[in-house]
């Protein structure tokens, strides 16, 4: 019987962002190894199920290695990554003899130190079990995918959807090709190529006609067409201040160099030439307010630039000041990540007022904390259960929580910054946004998934973690010329990692 280890380590970094992610916040989503690994990823949506169900189906014998899960946010302190490596590398090392190795990560994974966490983990993994044993790698769409990881990896596939609904299948999708590897029926080898561009997260969906979707197209085209086993593409996390994070092609082929970099080459291009129409119209939160009660029906506003999702604290105020100020007695639900906010109002008790300083407690660049006199109409354990998405079936932690309760605005403050999926945080507290006709939320794709006849919605622009506005931001490590920057008729190629 053949054996294949399975490992999982997902986290999305934001250079932009103060949210330090520590090994407690893993621990939140669980740490698991051995038999409590497939326990926990047992019947879930996530990559790393799809790539057991996969292996299992196939006969081979498993060996579950490491799973941690952090979500999103800033970096990832240095002694937790230094922790999951040696799990990984050293546990899939004590488990030889073997004949493959999948792994599951994000892809866009920083610490303090290393910036190319996710490569460096497969190079070390590859000098400790030499060049023999192939190694499968399912990312995230936003991968920040490097010619170190294209290197040590033998297999490399992205996701193909934004809003994320094929985890599970890109984890079953890698591990296939690893599957027909470890019997011998194909030599998989990946090559990547890389823009020096970067586009908006808020326009990259791949539903109905959208750029993406179209990019999509041309992949499986590829495919299809018999170009390459596998071509993906990654248009980045883009808040990433680094000189090699740019759009990205991928190509998995057998044994087929030219073939994988052409393949790569042109799903890369299929992005560039789409670059401008990636952009989305945003409002300021006081325009979007008043834009929103202009309009019939049920308005999501999105806060974009403080998006959880994105690696931003989920704290800034700015939206709430701006429904307080232009649609106090709208009934309206926001959503805001404050502790000190939660804390007071679980000691204050359900039906007290106060005076509540909300937003802004972890990130005072762009906003203050905005005064607020509430009532605590609820207080709640903030556990929900994710109902689709990368993690479906997931339980998310919100932490200690309270809905506090002004004019016609319902406030739900959180302990945690917890990556939104749809409404299930708000339901788990007690608020039903079917009875809101303004609802916030700091996602920038899963809110898609809320619209339909008599619900729309409008973005917001404005300062933040995850800003629409690449080419504002005060990069300091990005290389000029870079889209959107310039207006570059020809794409620079970015060749090595920094
Ligand atoms: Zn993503």
């Amino acid at each position: 019987m053949m054996r294949a280890a399975v490992a999982s380590f997902e986290f999305e970094g934001n250079s932009l962002s103060l949210r330090v992610t520590r090994r407690a916040d893993f621990e939140r989503s669980g740490i698991f190894e051995s038999a409590a690994l497939l326990e926990a990823a047992a019947g879930k949506d996530l990559a790393l199920t799809g790539g057991i169900d996969t292996l299992r189906a196939a006969g081979m014998e498993l060996v579950p290695v490491f799973a941690a899960k952090g979500g999103a946010g800033g970096h990832i302190e240095d002694s937790f990554f230094a922790e999951a490596r040696s799990r990984i590398v050293e546990g899939i090392a004590a488990a030889l003899p073997l004949q493959g190795v999948y792994i599951a990560m994000h892809g866009a994974m920083i610490c303090a130190e290393e910036k190319d966490p996710e490569g460096a983990i497969l190079a070390a993994l590859r000098a400790r079990i030499g060049p023999g044993i192939p190694i499968a790698v399912s990312l995230d769409l936003h991968a920040h995918v490097t010619h170190r990881m294209a290197a040590a990896a033998d297999i490399i596939v992205g996701y193909e959807t934004y809003p994320h609904v094929d985890a599970y299948r890109t984890g079953a999708c890698a591990a296939g090709l690893l599957v027909r590897t470890m019997q011998g029926a194909i030599r998989p080898l990946t090559r990547i190529r890389k823009y020096n561009a970067i586009v908006p997260v808020l326009g990259g969906a791949t539903l109905g006609d959208a750029p993406m979707a179209q990019v999509a197209a041309e992949a499986r085209a590829l495919e299809a067409a018999g170009r390459a086993l596998s071509v993906s593409y990654f248009p980045v996390q883009p808040w990433l201040d680094m000189a090699d994070v740019g759009i990205t092609g991928v190509a998995v082929t057998d044994a087929d160099a030219p073939a994988a970099d052409a393949a790569a080459q042109a799903i890369l291009d299929a992005m560039w030439t789409r670059r401008r129409d990636f952009e989305l119209p945003a409002l300021i939160p006081a325009e979007a307010v008043q834009e929103a009660l202009r309009r019939e029906g049920r308005t999501l506003l999105i806060d974009a630039p403080d998006s959880i999702g994105a690696g931003a604290s989920g704290d800034a105020p700015a939206l709430l000041a701006a429904l307080l100020a232009h649609a106090p007695e709208v009934e309206s639900a926001l959503c805001i990540v404050d502790p000190g906010a939660a804390a007071k109002a679980g000691e204050l008790g359900e039906g007290a007022e106060a005076i509540f300083e909300i937003g802004a407690w972890q990130d005072r660049r762009w906003f203050k904390p905005v005064p607020v006199t509430a009532r605590v109409e609820r207080l709640c354990d903030g556990l929900f259960t994710y109902r689709g998405g990368p993690v479906g079936g997931a339980t998310g932690r919100l932490g200690p929580s309270a809905v506090l309760r002004a004019g016609g605005l319902r406030i739900l403050v959180t302990t945690h910054a917890v990556y939104e999926h749809m409404d299930e945080h708000y339901a788990a507290c007690g608020i039903d946004i079917g009875g809101c006709r303004l609802v916030s939320f700091k996602n920038l794709m899963n809110y898609q998934k809320l619209l339909g006849p008599g619900v729309g919605f409008i973005a917001l622009h404005g300062p933040g973690g995850a800003p629409l506005r690449l080419q504002d931001v005060a990069w300091e490590k990005r290389q000029r010329p870079f889209w959107p920057a310039e207006d570059m008729p020809q794409p620079v190629t970015i060749t090595r990692d920094t």
